[in-house]
């Protein structure tokens, strides 16, 4: 099962996350693999999607923010857009278009950025909003200071959190067919962190470097997580092989319905009222065309398929239920 695992690191101004997806994960391959003009992600395009999810989950978890956080790439290669988002309560969704096909070995920079110009957006969405209010987006590039192309996910969302949130993050990202998987360690703000600017050397100040000291040794440590570690090992195993020598205070793991899990608003219902909406000549002039009427949830990837006698049926269905909403009145 899917789960979202929390933990502090006793006495420093150090927390970190572990999610692994697996059911999650699977059910989003599983749509897409089902799309008929699509099909299943080529496998370079299906782990940085899976990073991606696995990062975004981490991230919504991270914020204190009621609403929902989209983790987009645009990109100027074969693959045009990626896209995540998650709600509050961890629910989420994931899709990518790709034009054409990826070499096998694709890297980050071959399928999104191979001129320079891909970009990766996090856009923070609040629920509730103050007339004519924006949702908040953050905006980074795919290449370094110096230009060059980053080549892993990772480095281009700690880039955005040290940017945007002005955090010191550490991600360990990771996915394949089965599993969706990320870790995060993060420096918790240290307070009157401000006065490391000024020259005047304090007991505050030598608090503060001594502790950025044990964020930069748990960072290293967690860099040294390897990608089938990351994917292959359960939670309890990995922390241990990581961190069994810092003190760490854990938190019940989310998990099932308070936990990371897949969900998507449409439904067949909901194809069905769209088609009813047509209305049955345009409904008929599409079956005459195609045979059927086929609608593709634009989201996840899955494909709702009416033939000619479901879609009869929706509009007598349709004419019953207006003809008994008249008699009722
Ligand atoms: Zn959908």
């Amino acid at each position: 099962m899917s789960q979202l695992h929390k933990f502090l690191f006793d006495g420093l101004p150090v927390r970190g996350m572990l999610v692994k997806l697996t059911d999650t994960w699977s059910e989003i391959l599983r749509r897409r693999a089902s799309n008929t003009e699509h099909g299943a992600y080529p496998d370079p395009l299906r782990d940085m999607l899976g990073q991606m999810v696995a990062a975004a989950t981490l991230m919504q978890s991270n914020i204190k923010f009621d609403g929902s956080l989209t983790l987009q790439i645009m990109g100027d290669g074969p693959v045009k857009l990626a896209v995540v988002e998650v709600q509050p309560d961890l629910s989420l969704r994931a899709t990518a278009s790709l034009i054409g096909t990826l070499p096998a070995q694709a890297g980050l920079a071959d399928m999104v950025n191979v001129s320079n110009q891909g970009r990766c957006a996090i856009t923070l969405d609040p629920k509730t909003k103050f007339p004519g209010q924006q949702p908040y987006q953050g905006v980074v590039p795919l290449f370094d200071d110096e230009g060059q192309a980053i080549h892993q996910l990772s480095e281009v969302l700690e880039h955005y959190m040290l940017q945007s949130e002005q955090l010191d993050t550490t991600l360990v990202l990771a996915a394949d067919a089965g599993v969706a998987a990320g870790l995060l360690i993060q420096r918790l703000p240290i307070q009157g962190a401000g006065n490391l600017e000024g020259s005047r050397v304090s007991r505050d100040n030598e608090d503060a470097i001594g502790r950025d000291e044990d964020y930069r040794r748990i960072s290293l440590l967690a860099k040294s997580l390897k990608r089938e570690e990351l994917l292959g090992l359960d939670v309890d195993t990995i922390l241990h092989r990581l961190f069994w020598e810092e003190p760490m205070t854990r938190f019940e793991p989310l998990q099932g319905e308070n936990g990371p899990r897949f969900a998507c608003s449409c439904s067949r219902a909901r194809v069905a009222r769209m088609i009813v909406s047509l209305g049955a000549d345009e409904a008929n002039s599409v079956i005459e065309e195609r045979g059927q009427i086929e609608v593709a949830c634009e989201f996840c990837g899955v494909q709702y398929h009416f033939d000619p006698v479901d879609t009869a049926q929706l509009f007598v269905d349709a004419a019953r239920q207006s003809q008994s909403g008249n008699t009722a009145h």
